[in-house]
């Protein structure tokens, strides 16, 4: 049985306009199905906490499903949980090659890989919720649930003719699909002489990826459908299959799984840019070989988070996580506001300035709500403000037209509490933020102990007669008793360290 929570009423006919990559433009979104939307959503590997850039992922597919919901669609979606075959190469254009993810950071934690699996899904979805992300109505299946369904896919893919094996496992060849490469526009001649790199600066990338030459491999972008566990050892995680004991390779369980719950064509699939030449190509190649069907009709991508011009990667040092932002007596829906400000088409970079701002906005969004809700019994759902932050956001999910002209519209006062109060909850259910039942929350939500308050506050003053010697030196007290300062824009926050 679906998961539906929501059962809407018949379509609306305003259209609502998507980007596609596939095309590259802005087109009216049909569904295959009138009125039903399947959404498939490449979700996280579960070997160590997601951060904020994974995060970002999560809310711009909760975006998209909440706009097909406001625009009275039945939205039937799913995110996979990768916990078997992401190679630690994958990502970085060694493609094929490495640890398996889950293998390591089972080794390195000390856990099964089951129970690595099981405890950062949790986290996951923790953290997915308290960005206001709608979990409810998503079905989350993993990679280890369907192995017989990727092992079927691949023994299709070999029946077809798209496959040939070697010392290392079941690869896809492909020169036999003439349209590999196609998603993105990626010029085949990148693909087929191996230098990834140039793709991957096409879609401005900051990672240096390149696939390594595997000389068995019959083209450079062919890939694994299947992985042999190495010879004289046994992996933790391993199936036996028509080419011997091993494990999917991490494509083929997006077209398996998307295949399963959602059928053999969907209308829309969500991921990050870094996926579109690699990942998200070889997902179409397995998935239109097996079926000789369309796999996909609106392909839909969300730009980079960063850290300044850096990418975030545990490698450089620079994650942030959502237990971090907590920590730091910001909501965690001042990361969602913060993501609403840019469309999803920008990279954005994040900053504890800028989560300041956004914290300080949305405080400021919820008090207006609060009194908005006081000042008056009714809501006026329909007006000609609501309709134009409803046009807005099935305008290719405008977000930051949209907030501005939430902004404009609470602060006029010409129109009534019931208008604004309206638009608030309109716009509210498609960004998410909790307008509708604000919480209650001040900046810092850490007790300060009597002493570093003294201290804090001697600083204010200090800093307002300009005597910033003084202050620096109160600053290095306040360090002392285990509290950073940080002067925001917003003014200063105070956070145990
Ligand atoms: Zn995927």
């Amino acid at each position: 049985m679906w998961p539906f929570k929501r059962m809407p009423k018949a379509p609306r006919s305003a259209p609502v306009f998507l980007t596609n990559t596939l095309s590259g433009k802005k087109e009216v979104f049909v569904p295959l199905k009138p009125g039903v939307v399947t959404l498939y959503s490449c979700g996280p590997t579960v070997y160590s906490t997601q951060h904020i850039g994974n995060m970002r992922g999560a809310v711009f597919a909760d975006l998209v499903a909440r706009l097909l919901l406001q625009n009275k669609y039945h939205v039937r979606r799913v995110i996979n949980i990768t916990d078997v075959g992401h190679l630690t190469g994958d990502n970085e254009g060694d493609a094929d090659q490495g640890e398996d993810r889950m293998e390591k950071g089972a080794r390195l934690e000390g856990l099964s890989a089951h129970d690595l699996a099981e405890r950062y899904t949790k986290e996951y979805l923790e953290d997915i919720r308290k960005l206001n992300v709608t979990i409810d109505d998503i079905l989350f299946p993993r990679a280890t649930q369907y192995i017989a369904e990727q092992i079927e896919m691949v023994k299709v893919l070999e029946k077809k003719g798209h496959t040939y094996r070697i010392h290392d496992g079941v690869y896809f060849d492909t020169s036999t699909f003439p349209k590999y490469g196609e998603l993105g526009g990626i010029p085949l001649e990148y693909l087929k002489n191996g230098s990834a790199a140039d793709v991957h600066d096409r879609i401005a990338l900051s990672g240096h990826a390149r696939i390594k030459e595997n000389k068995e491999k019959r083209n450079p972008a062919d890939f694994a459908l299947w992985k042999s566990s190495p010879l004289g050892s046994r992996r933790q995680q391993e199936w036996s299959s028509p080419w011997g004991r091993g494990f999917p390779g991490w494509h083929i369980e997006c077209s398996a799984m998307s295949k399963a719950l959602l059928g053999e064509t969907i209308d829309i699939h969500t991921g990050g840019i870094e996926h579109i030449p690699v990942h998200h190509n070889n997902e179409i190649a397995q998935s239109e070989s097996a079926s000789e069907k369309q796999f996909v009709r609106y392909w839909m991508h969300q730009a980079h988070l960063t850290m300044g011009s850096e990418k975030i990667s545990k490698s450089i040092g620079n994650t942030v996580y959502v237990s971090d932002i907590i920590e730091r007596g910001y909501h965690p829906l001042a990361l969602r506001y913060f993501f609403l400000q840019a469309s999803y088409h920008s990279s954005l970079s994040f900053s504890w300035e800028a989560l300041a701002a956004s914290n300080e906005a949305l405080n400021r969004l919820w008090r207006i709500a609060r009194e908005l809700k006081s000042e008056t019994k009714g809501v006026s759902a329909e007006s000609d403000a609501s309709d134009e932050i409803r046009r807005i956001l099935r305008d290719d999910l405008a977000t930051p037209k949209a907030l501005a002209l939430l902004w404009e519209t609470v602060r006029d006062d010409e129109l009534s509490p019931k208008v604004r109060l309206g638009v608030l909850l309109a716009a509210d259910e498609v960004l998410g933020l909790s307008l509708s039942e604000p919480p209650s929350f001040s900046r810092v939500s850490q007790s300060i102990p009597a002493d570093v308050q003294t201290l804090v506050d001697e600083r204010e003053a200090a800093r307002s007669a300009r005597d910033f010697a003084r202050a620096d030196e109160l600053r290095i007290h306040i360090e002392n008793r285990g509290y950073t300062v940080e002067d925001s824009p917003t003014g200063v926050v105070i956070v145990k360290k």
